[in-house]
């Protein structure tokens, strides 16, 4: 039977790399946009023209109604779930501590926490073994700031990842019974449009300096352990975290 993977946030950047990915390794893929349908539909076509079966749905993860939505979706269109990948995220504008108001931080924690939790129960109803599910495993794309804390860009986009990471660990033990894997990819510097909403689109080219491997990685990179994290071939691993991020 063709496994099914909910891509979040899959067209464009690391997203779209792991739906391209997924659909050469023989997944069904289901991914999400917010605003960009035309980059979802082109991922989507790209799948389809290699022989694969791909679906985009426009849904804001940190609506709720939409996140159910999109599940609906995917269970009618392309059949039962087994791996959902939480890419969506965002960042705003660096900034001090002090230029970040509280509406910015409920923008930033709706969708990379709040929208993160939002899928991960509508995976967690549909895989787990004890409501009737066939199992399944759960990707969170954390950062390497939760680590670093992001000082003078963006301290609050650093600490939504923090709360992703314990969020990994703590689902991944409260569902590992539920024979549902839960993991997270630390991304560092990758090439992507996402430094442009910080204000800075070449970020990674001033900052790989400070990188042990002196570069920016790529999306495909960041895909690659998504994938295998997602994969049977990680079957025994769970609560844990590959950092994809040149050795920062
Ligand atoms: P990106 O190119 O800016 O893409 C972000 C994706 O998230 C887009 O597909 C966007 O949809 C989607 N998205 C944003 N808000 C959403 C919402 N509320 N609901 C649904 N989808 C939403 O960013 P990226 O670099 O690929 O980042 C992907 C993930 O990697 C993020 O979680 C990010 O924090 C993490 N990460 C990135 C880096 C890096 O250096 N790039 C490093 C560490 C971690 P639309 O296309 O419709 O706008």
């Amino acid at each position: 039977m063709t496994k099914v993977v909910m891509i979040t946030g899959g067209g464009r950047g690391i997203g779209a790399a792991t739906a391209r990915l997924a659909a050469k390794r023989g997944y069904a893929v289901c991914l999400s946009y917010k605003s960009r349908e035309v980059d979802a539909r082109r991922v989507v076509s790209e799948i389809e023209a290699a022989g694969g079966r791909a679906l985009a749905v426009e849904a804001d993860v940190s609506v709720d109604a939409d996140v159910l939505r999109m599940f609906a979706a995917c269970d009618r269109e392309l059949g039962t779930l087994s791996a959902l990948v939480n890419n969506a995220g965002v960042l705003e504008k660096q900034s001090r501590l002090e230029g970040i108001d509280t509406a910015r931080l409920n923008r930033i924690f709706a969708t990379n926490v709040f929208g993160v939790f939002a899928c991960s129960r509508a995976a967690v109803h549909r895989m787990s073994i004890k409501r009737g599910g066939a199992c399944g495993a759960i990707v969170n794309v954390s950062s390497v700031a939760a680590r670093l804390g992001s000082a003078g860009e963006y301290v609050d986009y650093a600490a939504s990842k923090g709360a992703i990471d314990t969020f990994t660990i703590g689902l991944a033990n409260e569902v590992a019974e539920d024979g549902i894997r839960v993991n997270a990819v630390r991304p560092g510097f990758i090439y992507t449009e996402m430094h442009a909403n910080g204000g800075e689109p070449r970020r990674v080219d001033r900052v790989k300096e400070f990188v042990p491997m002196k570069r920016g990685g790529s999306a495909d990179e960041v895909a690659q352990a998504i994938l295998w994290l997602i994969s049977d071939e990680a079957s025994f691993t769970t609560g844990s975290f590959v950092d994809v991020a040149g050795g920062k």
